[in-house]
């Protein structure tokens, strides 16, 4: 496993020549262990080989400094170009106001309790927060999210629980002129991307115009999770991602995987199934993860 790279590398770099430096040759064998280790975090194949040859290009030929061993300072730019690859720590950009955030996803990727977390959120950092319950596809998905607003007391707009996108429409005028600041609207997945799904975000997204449009990606799905942050992304334009269940074995290779294909930030990061269980992103304590 991941855990013991650093003493692995420490030993790798031991038994090779040309301490002062580090070189194409006494980084081979690094590069293999690093490589092994990112493919077992579930980074994507093909980030592994790119990232890689970004950090060998940068690393090979370094000087390594006074106060590091050669392993250290490798150590040191692999951690660097991680944290530099998965991006600043990055902020809701909430302009209007009403804000209008669009949660989507697949089916039980955790998109409804990560709307709820989220208005928690807001609501503790002084946002007259609002949720809208249009997951019309899920049997439970409304009266579940009603059951969350109960317990951080924020309202939750339903309408007809039939049509996501009359919801949309009658939760607009609901909201309007009353005050409130951030509007979170929960839409439908599906067990898989399909046309049915997407046109039904196009069309909400159309309608809403939203600030941030945040899809959740379970980090437990593995490549799977990465292929549907490309497809979202590439049909809808995502502003972000939510990487729900971090709190499991998912070592964080999907993070870095989808920041790497999408170029989108992660935002929120899941940790636990309670409300309070969502924290913003800071790439630095996944790189730490990813490194072990
Ligand atoms: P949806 O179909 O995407 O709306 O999924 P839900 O919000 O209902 O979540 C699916 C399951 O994942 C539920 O049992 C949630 O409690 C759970 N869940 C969501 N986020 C997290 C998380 O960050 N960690 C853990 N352990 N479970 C989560």
């Amino acid at each position: 496993m991941f855990e013991g790279l650093q003493e692995k590398l420490s030993k790798a770099f031991k038994t090779l020549s040309g301490k002062g430096k580090i070189t194409e040759k006494n980084i081979k064998e690094a590069i293999k262990m690093v490589k092994l280790s990112l493919l077992e975090a579930d980074v994507n194949y093909k980030v592994v080989k790119e990232f890689i040859a970004e950090v060998t290009e940068k690393a090979t030929g370094e000087e390594v400094l006074k106060s590091l061993t050669p392993d250290q300072m490798f150590i040191k730019i692999l951690r660097d170009e991680l944290i530099r690859v998965m991006g600043e720590k990055s902020q809701l950009s909430l302009v209007h106001s009403p804000s209008y955030i669009m949660m989507v996803g697949l089916q039980g990727s955790g998109k409804t309790t990560s709307a709820a977390k989220l208005a928690n959120l807001l609501k503790k950092k002084g946002k007259k927060t609002f949720l809208v319950a249009a997951d019309t596809y899920r049997p439970a998905a409304i009266d579940q999210l009603i059951t969350l607003g109960k317990k951080i007391d924020v309202p939750v707009f339903y309408g007809d629980r039939k049509d996501p996108v009359k919801i949309v429409r009658e939760a607009i005028k609901e909201v309007k002129d009353s005050g409130y600041n951030v509007v979170i609207f929960d839409t439908a997945g599906r067990l898989h991307v399909d046309d049915e799904m997407m046109n039904e975000l196009e069309e909400i997204k159309d309608i809403l115009n939203p600030d941030e449009i945040l899809m959740v990606v379970d980090a437990m799905a593995g490549q799977d999770a990465v292929n549907s942050a490309k497809i979202f992304n590439e049909r809808l334009d995502v502003t972000g991602y939510v990487v729900t269940k971090m709190d499991g074995d998912a070592r964080g290779g999907v993070i870095l995987s989808i920041r790497y294909i999408t170029n989108k930030p992660i935002k929120f990061i899941g940790v636990g199934e309670k409300i309070e269980d969502l924290e913003e992103f800071h790439p630095e304590r996944i790189a730490s993860r990813i490194l072990g």
